[in-house]
Parts: C-alpha cells; sequence; structure tokens
C-alpha cells in the first residue's frame, strides 16, 4: 500500500511578528466583527430552523459570536435517511479516493484554514492560540494522515492461502450509520470521531457540543471542500435525548464512536442495550468518557520537574481535558521545594481573554461547568480543616466564566476533590512520608474510579519499575517523568479502562479496528 508516510504537523508558535500569529490575530478580528450562522449539514442541505441559538465566548459572555440552528427529531430522521442514501456509493470507492479526501482535509487545515479554525477553537471554546494550534491544528491533522496509514496496516492484514486455494479478507464497512457524538474540549476529537469510521467507509451522524458549534462548521467546510460527498457526515445540531431517541430505535444503528462524560456514556450503553433486539448487528460501542488524573511523586523526584509538570498538567486549558493532572501525591522531603516553584510559576500566570496572546488561563467552557468547580471550592472552605485552598481559589462569572488556577491540599486519601472528577483547573494534593511510597500506590489504584492517564517522578528506578507494575491497570496512559497530558497522534495512543471508557485508543490500529467488519473470502482455484 502506497501511502505517504505520516509525520506530526510541526506547532507553529505564534511568537511576535511572525506572519501566523499577523493571520492568527486578523482570523480572530474577523470572526469577532461578525454573526455567524451555523446550520445542520443533512446530506447535501443546509438546514436552518426557526430555534436560534447564541453563540458566545466564554471569556466573554455577553458577545455574540453568532448562532446555531437547533433541530428537533425529524431532523435526525432526515439525518438517518441521508447517511443511509449516501451509504452504498461511499463504501464502493476504492479506499484510495476515501483517503485521498482526508489527505486532502489535513493539507486545508495545515494551509488555508488554520487561521480560521484556530480562531474558531480559541473564540468558541476559550482556548488560548497555543492550546488551540496543538488542538484543532496539529492534532486534527496528525489523525488525519496517520489514520490513511493505519487504515492500510488493517487492510494489509490478510490470511495465509493454500495451493488451490486462495483466502482473503475484505475490511467492509459496517452495516447501517455510526453516531459520532463529540464533546467541546478537543476540536481535533470532534473532527477524528466521525473522521475515523468515514475513512473506513461508514457513514456518520456527527453530533457535536453545543459549545463547539463554531469550530464544528469550519471542520465541516473543511470536509465538503476536501471532497466528502453529500451524506457521508452530516451534521445534527439537536438536544442529546431528542436525537438518542430517534437513533437507538433505528434497525440500521450500527455503532457510536463517543467522547464525554462517563454518566452519559453509561446512559447510552444501557440504552443500546435495552434495544438490541432492534438492531441489525450487535453495534460497535467506543467511547472515552472521564478522568482522574494523577501525578505521583518519589522521594527521588526532581522536585522542579514535578512542578512544572502539575502547572502544566493541571492548569493548560483550565484542566478541562480528560487528561488533566487532578490529583497529586507527593512525598513530604519534596513539598517545600515542590510548593516554592509552583507558587513562583502561577505568580506569574496571567488570566483572561484569549484575544490577549499573554494569557496563560482563560475561561472555563460555561456557566454550569463554572458553577460546578465553584461549588467543590465552597465545598472545600467549610470542610473543617480536611483540606484548605493553598494557591487562587478566586473566581469571577461577570464578564467570563473565570476560575483562578487552584491548589487545594488536604490531609484526607479519600476527600471528595482528590477523588471526583471536576474538570477546571483545581490540583488537589495530598502529602505522604517517604517511607509510606508502597501504601501510596494503594490509594493512588484504589481511590478513583477512573484510569485514563497518571505519571510517576522519579530517579530511582526501582521505584519507577515498581510503580509501572503495581499501577497498571490504574491507568491507559501512563507517564514517567512527564505530565499526563498532551498525548500525540502515532506516538502515544490514547485511552483508557475503568470508568475512562472502551480504551480503542485514538490514533491507532485499534480505533480503527472498530469500524470495520470483516469478511473472510475463501476461493477455489
Ligand atoms: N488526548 C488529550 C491529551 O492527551 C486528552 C483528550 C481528552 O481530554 O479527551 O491530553
Amino acid at each position: 500500500f502506497n501511502v505517504p508516510t505520516p509525520i506530526n504537523e510541526p506547532v507553529k508558535t505564534y511568537a511576535p511578528g511572525t506572519t501566523e500569529r499577523a493571520s492568527l490575530k486578523k482570523a480572530l478580528e474577523e470572526a469577532r466583527s461578525k454573526e455567524i450562522e451555523v446550520p445542520m449539514y443533512i446530506g447535501s442541505r443546509e438546514v436552518f430552523t426557526d430555534t436560534k441559538i447564541k453563540i458566545a465566548p466564554p471569556h466573554d459572555h455577553q458577545h455574540v459570536l453568532g448562532y446555531f440552528h437547533e433541530g428537533n427529531a425529524s431532523h435526525v430522521q432526515e439525518a438517518i435517511d441521508a447517511a443511509l442514501a449516501a451509504q452504498a456509493s461511499w463504501a464502493a470507492l476504492s479506499w484510495e479516493q476515501r483517503a485521498s479526501i482526508f489527505l486532502k482535509a489535513a493539507e486545508l487545515v495545515a494551509g488555508p484554514y488554520r487561521a480560521e479554525i484556530n480562531a474558531a477553537t480559541m473564540l468558541g471554546q476559550s482556548k488560548n492560540a497555543y492550546q488551540a494550534e496543538i488542538d484543532a491544528a496539529c492534532e486534527f491533522i496528525d489523525f488525519l494522515r496517520f489514520n490513511v496509514k493505519f487504515m492500510t496496516d488493517i487492510y494489509a492484514q490478510q490470511p495465509e492461502s493454500s495451493p488451490g486455494v486462495w483466502n482473503r479478507m475484505e475490511y467492509r464497512p459496517l452495516e447501517g450509520f455510526v453516531f459520532a457524538l463529540t464533546p467541546f474540549n478537543f476540536t481535533a476529537i470532534a473532527g477524528n470521531l466521525p473522521a475515523a469510521p468515514a475513512l473506513m467507509g461508514n457513514v456518520v451522524l456527527w453530533k457535536p457540543a453545543y459549545t463547539q458549534v463554531y469550530a464544528a462548521q469550519v471542520l465541516m467546510k473543511v470536509f465538503k471542500e476536501a471532497g466528502l460527498p453529500d451524506g457521508v457526515i452530516n451534521m445534527i445540531l439537536v438536544d442529546g435525548p431528542v436525537a438518542g431517541e430517534v437513533i437507538f430505535k433505528h434497525p440500521d444503528f450500527a455503532g457510536i464512536h463517543f467522547t464525554g462524560s462517563t454518566k452519559v456514556f453509561q446512559t447510552i450503553w444501557k440504552t443500546i442495550g435495552e434495544n438490541i433486539a432492534v438492531y441489525k448487528s450487535f453495534p460497535r460501542i467506543v467511547g472515552e468518557t472521564g478522568g482522574k488524573d494523577f501525578v505521583l511523586a518519589h522521594p527521588s523526584a526532581n522536585a522542579k520537574a514535578v512542578a512544572t509538570g502539575l502547572i502544566r498538567g493541571a492548569f493548560e486549558y483550565q484542566g478541562q481535558k480528560c487528561s488533566a493532572a487532578s490529583r497529586a501525591y507527593l512525598p513530604a522531603n519534596l513539598w517545600e521545594p515542590i510548593r516554592g516553584y509552583m507558587q513562583e510559576a502561577l505568580a506569574e500566570i496571567k488570566m483572561g481573554g484569549v484575544e490577549d496572546f499573554s494569557n496563560f488561563i482563560n475561561a472555563v467552557i460555561d456557566e454550569k461547568s463554572f458553577d460546578k468547580i465553584v461549588f467543590y471550592l465552597e465545598k472545600t472552605e467549610q470542610s473543617d480543616g480536611k483540606a484548605e485552598i493553598i494557591m487562587g481559589g478566586k473566581y469571577d462569572k461577570s464578564k467570563g466564566y473565570f476560575i483562578e488556577p487552584t491548589v487545594i491540599l488536604t490531609t484526607d486519601p479519600g476527600y471528595v476533590t482528590l477523588c471526583e472528577e471536576l474538570f477546571g483547573p483545581v490540583l488537589t494534593v495530598y502529602i505522604y512520608e517517604p517511607d509510606d511510597f508502597e501504601q501510596v500506590l494503594d490509594i493512588v489504584n484504589s481511590t478513583s474510579p477512573y484510569a485514563l492517564t497518571g505519571a510517576i517522578f522519579a530517579q530511582d528506578r526501582y521505584a519507577i519499575e515498581t510503580a509501572t507494575r503495581r499501577l497498571s491497570q490504574a491507568a491507559g496512559n501512563f507517564y514517567i517523568n512527564d505530565k499526563p497530558t498532551g498525548a500525540v497522534v502515532g506516538q502515544q495512543p490514547f485511552g483508557g479502562s475503568r470508568a475512562s471508557g472502551t480504551n480503542d485508543k485514538a490514533g491507532s490500529v485499534l480505533n480503527l479496528l472498530r469500524w470495520v467488519s470483516p469478511r473472510v473470502l475463501k476461493e477455489t482455484l
């Protein structure tokens, strides 16, 4: 199979004076000065409705970026019909034709759409320029390019033949449509969840998060301009339960590609179970859900490296990554230097809107998320000494949903913010006596239901080996002497188990395998 060898898209710096900075600034100004209308994309149609919902930047919620057009159950049915109508001709295209469309989409994002997709992600999701670049540009491009390579790796897997018999495996798409339900926090994930099944020859209904619609429209424009035939990916903007009511009762429902909360995924799984006799085939259920990701430092760790890992792991993109470091277990001998380095770093960090590129911290996604995080901060203030806020802790939603990077210190290994997912810029720290390292491994392993990412910082090889072995089920992505965020497509396939999902490793052959239904042909010659 002759496909371009994928390389990870180089990250642009947006340093002052660069042309990329100038074009991004221009795209931001343009986006702020107009009001967009985001329709649904169903088959060949752009569908506008009477229900218009405001799109506002989380860091400036009174500003109107535009409106999206919300649909209802009949739009969902129309989208299913459009997908099924496109199915046969899409599946009949050669793999090269499908690949070339997604490789073209990667080139469009790398070039002409780069500023627009980054600006949309910055304004719509309050991501700063660097976080938008590594997500909406680089990670999305990487998904598209690497998936083409993984697709051909799958097609290359063929059975043996024997004299007079030719056996072969045909990697058919699923029979029916795939539902992609995508989150606000990564534009790359929002794009990859529909794109990966489509690349393998499937037709897709895609429902982006309402808080990610601005960038979702740019993704849709990219797919169309790259030559994706009508009906292969249909973007619906419909309330989740309303859409689910139609989708999960449809006989042609063939699979779900999901990133979002554990609770929603459990509800979906249950609904699919209840309707299992309705479907033509057993649906594929692929989901990446929550995380409560740990950083464990051994007494031999480098304190500065731990502090840097914590600041970046916990606070980049306001902690709104499933992979974010949100619980830290630190040895008493290193706590003072780690605390000192963190205080120094936090004193330098600026918080504000994304338009000022020097702001490291921006707003959290919406009022619901803001209120939830504040609830935990208030709870901590009233926790009678069980836990205390030792850095940050201020919040203000008058202009945007701003919460300072916050560190909570607790003496209780079962404390609520040490075990539950908050999805915000809050890190909870537990200090242990250096002799208790082995007991702490048990605490890390057993006090949270999730198992997405985790990190061990240590210079002692024995400690690294012990933690790696004893925490083997505690994380699907385990980092040794690095922060637990920032998995790179093709380098660190991503996903976790337990309450964190089905661990089908986004950005790998394993994920794409879920979107094919192989047929074996035996031909007697
Ligand atoms: N892949 C991202 C990372 O490694 C996290 C994805 C997510 O938040 O869902 O940081």
